[in-house]
């Protein structure tokens, strides 16, 4: 039985990717940060099958001690602080986490034993202000926020254990990607769930930053399977993962109300409020992701549509519920 060990395991994708994983016959630990009051929601459905150990990014001891638990064959690190907006707030604690979190993780892999095979979860937002499009794997980096250059360090770290130390290190540059378990406060799901409270008359208003910028969303449900494809491979190599569609805050908005019925999405919408706006914005991604298609025979299966009729849904059964 393959034993992975999955950092983040209370966030977005590690509920998915663990379940993915018990899916294959895995045996999964995961790591959870101690908070006063545990965070279990998104693994509810698993706790049972799962093996939470204590671990912190800021903590090299408590990682390595996860490591000689667990005895991991993988390593998935998911652990970070993700949301780019609060980077510009906390830009030293981000660094602390997402990039320095990296190296300390790699270190005690490297202490315990370095056969473990190790995945990087590196992001879009390396490319920033994009110098290519679409964007591929030797697409130039330039980082537009305190998130984006921390996952740049991420990314080059796990390169350099790579290169220096001759350990199957991979990073994943992974595209925008969403689900029903996305955090409340990225966009995405800050629509779905007030286009549902508007909907269901409680809630009046959606308050939004800028609705220009386009991404590259996808179903994160999808994206796991390719965090596991790229441990599976002969050699370590990174790959982009994305959908190679692209659409704009505004399409996500008209089509999340178009879910509910309304059409007339403006009059409930206030857009450019400054409390949404970022010091730099990241204004157009778009991937091209043919490397993992012909390496990894990965493609996404959900298209945009479907993940907003997806969210929406979700939203909609939850607040019925009173949840
Ligand atoms: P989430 O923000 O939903 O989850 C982050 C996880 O990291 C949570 O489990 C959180 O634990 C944990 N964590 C935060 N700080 C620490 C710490 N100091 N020590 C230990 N654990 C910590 O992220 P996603 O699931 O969406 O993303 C997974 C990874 O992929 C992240 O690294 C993200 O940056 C990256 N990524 C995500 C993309 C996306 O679109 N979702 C795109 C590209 C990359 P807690 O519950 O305690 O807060
Ligand atoms: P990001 O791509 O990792 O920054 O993911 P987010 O979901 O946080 O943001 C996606 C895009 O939506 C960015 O360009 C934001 O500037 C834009 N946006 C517009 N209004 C909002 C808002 O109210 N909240 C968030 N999170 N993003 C917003």
């Amino acid at each position: 039985m393959k034993r992975a060990l999955i950092t983040g395991i209370t966030g977005q994708d590690g509920p998915y990717l663990a379940e993915f994983l018990l899916s294959k016959g895995y045996k999964v630990y995961g790591t959870v940060r101690r908070l006063s009051t545990p965070n279990l929601e998104n693994i509810s459905r698993i706790r049972e099958q799962v093996d939470l150990l204590s671990a912190d990014l800021l903590d090299t001891t408590s990682l390595t001690e996860a490591i000689k638990e667990a005895q991991p064959d993988e390593v998935y690190n998911l652990a970070a602080m993700s949301f780019v907006k609060a980077s510009f707030e906390q830009p030293v604690l981000t660094g602390e986490f997402t990039a320095l979190g990296v190296t300390r993780l790699l270190e005690a892999i490297r202490a315990v034993n370095k056969k473990i095979k190790f995945y990087q979860a590196s992001s879009s937002e390396m490319f920033g202000k994009v110098t290519e499009t679409p964007q591929k794997e030797t697409t130039r980096f330039h980082p537009r926020s305190p998130y984006g250059v921390a996952k740049v360090y991420g990314h080059y770290i796990t390169l350099n254990y790579r290169e220096s130390y001759d350990m199957f290190a991979v990073s994943g540059i992974l595209f925008n990607h969403e689900s029903p378990r996305r955090g409340i406060e990225f966009v995405t799901r800050k629509i779905s769930n007030s286009v549902v409270r508007i909907h269901l008359g409680k809630q009046d208003k959606l308050i939004l930053g800028d609705l220009s910028p386009k991404r590259d969303w996808g179903f994160a449900g999808d994206y796991v399977e390719a965090m596991w494809l790229m441990l599976q491979q002969e050699k370590p190599d990174d790959y982009v993962i994305g959908t190679g569609e692209n659409h704009s805050v505004k399409e996500f908005v008209e089509l999340a109300f178009k879910c509910v019925g309304i059409t007339d999405w403006q009059n409930y919408v206030i857009s450019n409020h400054p409390k949404h706006m970022r010091p730099a914005e990241v204004d157009y991604l778009i991937a091209d992701y043919s490397k993992a298609k012909k390496v990894l025979g990965w493609e996404p299966k959900t298209t945009f549509k479907e993940l907003v009729e997806m969210m929406v849904k979700s939203d909609l059964q939850k607040e019925k519920k009173g949840k």
